[in-house]
């Protein structure tokens, strides 16, 4: 079997266009949707995400306001301004880029934000509404995965879902959007015994792990769909995820490639987020 390439790039395109579309109209009403990143430091990876996310909000007609803070910034600085960010109303969604520097409590910095302008759906709060299937901000990449999954046509209710990492912005996020979607849903990290015995089970394998090629053919089940989470660099330096894409797309029913595959989803549902926060602001 030949897998099919769900292009990420693709959907995410079409999604951006119904995007732009509901910022329209949203703007005839007298408002524009405008996002705050808050980036802390010189961390070069930090600062590309971040001219990514102005340059989205850009193409959508939504306002962006990036707040540059150096790396000696203190947590009461940071907290300061997040407090104002909350009390503007021109602002709907703010983002702190993590990572942030350590002399700084990240849990503080994510509890800070309005729950109400959490975007980046990391606030206790609305992990809480998430888990308990109420209206919130879903985490970007996470939510991405979902609609990859919809547009695709790949349904998930009593799937056997099987989600390698459980970080709290991907792999825990993930695994419940499958549960509110009635998928059988089993976590794998580095303390998992017998990866394979677990993967193999996995009708939706989804990769967040870190590591270049760490999921390979012998991990999966003939057919299965492989979502790949890893934004990776492997040793020629070239970018690539954590599943091995040659010999898995060879039994893999479906595959994300990386890149153009989870990677553009992410900024497009932060797009959605934001919209979805300025449309709410409405109604309050
Ligand atoms: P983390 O490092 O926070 O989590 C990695 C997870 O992988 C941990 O839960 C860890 O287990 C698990 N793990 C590590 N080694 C093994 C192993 N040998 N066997 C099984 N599990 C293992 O990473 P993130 O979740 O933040 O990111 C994962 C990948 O996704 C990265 O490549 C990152 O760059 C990428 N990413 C991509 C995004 C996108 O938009 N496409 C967005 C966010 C991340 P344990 O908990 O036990 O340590």
């Amino acid at each position: 079997m030949t897998a099919k390439i769900i292009n990420g790039k693709d959907i995410a395109a079409k999604k951006r266009i119904a995007i732009a579309v509901e910022v329209k109209k949203l703007k005839s009403k007298g408002v524009t949707p405008g996002l705050a990143v808050i980036l802390v430091g010189n961390n070069h990876a930090s600062l590309t995400y971040v001219k990514s996310k102005e340059k989205a909000c850009r193409e959508l007609g939504m306002n962006s306001l990036l707040i540059e803070m150096p790396e000696e910034v203190s947590e009461e600085e940071l907290l300061s301004k997040i407090e104002e960010l909350n009390g503007d109303t021109k602002i709907h969604g703010i983002l702190v880029q993590l990572p942030i520097p350590k002399h700084i409590d990240e849990k503080k910095v994510i509890e800070s934000i309005s729950p109400l302008k959490d975007v980046d759906g990391f606030h206790p709060i609305n992990i809480g509404r998430m888990m308990t299937g109420q209206n919130t901000f879903l985490p970007c990449t996470p939510y991405g995965i979902m609609v990859l999954l919809e547009e695709s046509g790949i349904s998930i209710a009593g799937k056997n879902v099987v989600v390698v990492g459980r970080s709290n912005i991907v792999g825990k996020p993930v695994g419940q959007l499958f549960l509110n979607q009635h998928a059988t849903v089993t976590y794998c990290h580095s303390k998992t015994r017998d990866l394979k015995l677990h993967t193999n089970q996995a009708d939706i394998l989804v990769a967040a792990v870190g590591i270049p090629n760490f999921i390979t053919a012998e991990h999966i089940k003939e057919g299965a769909v492989v979502i790949d989470v890893g934004i990776n660099r492997n040793e020629a330096g070239k970018l690539c995820g954590d599943v091995a894409f040659d010999e898995v797309s060879e039994k893999a029913g479906y595959i994300t490639p990386v890149p153009k595959g989870v990677g553009p989803m992410t900024i497009t549902m932060l797009m959605y987020n934001t919209l979805k926060s300025a449309n709410e602001s409405i109604d309050r």
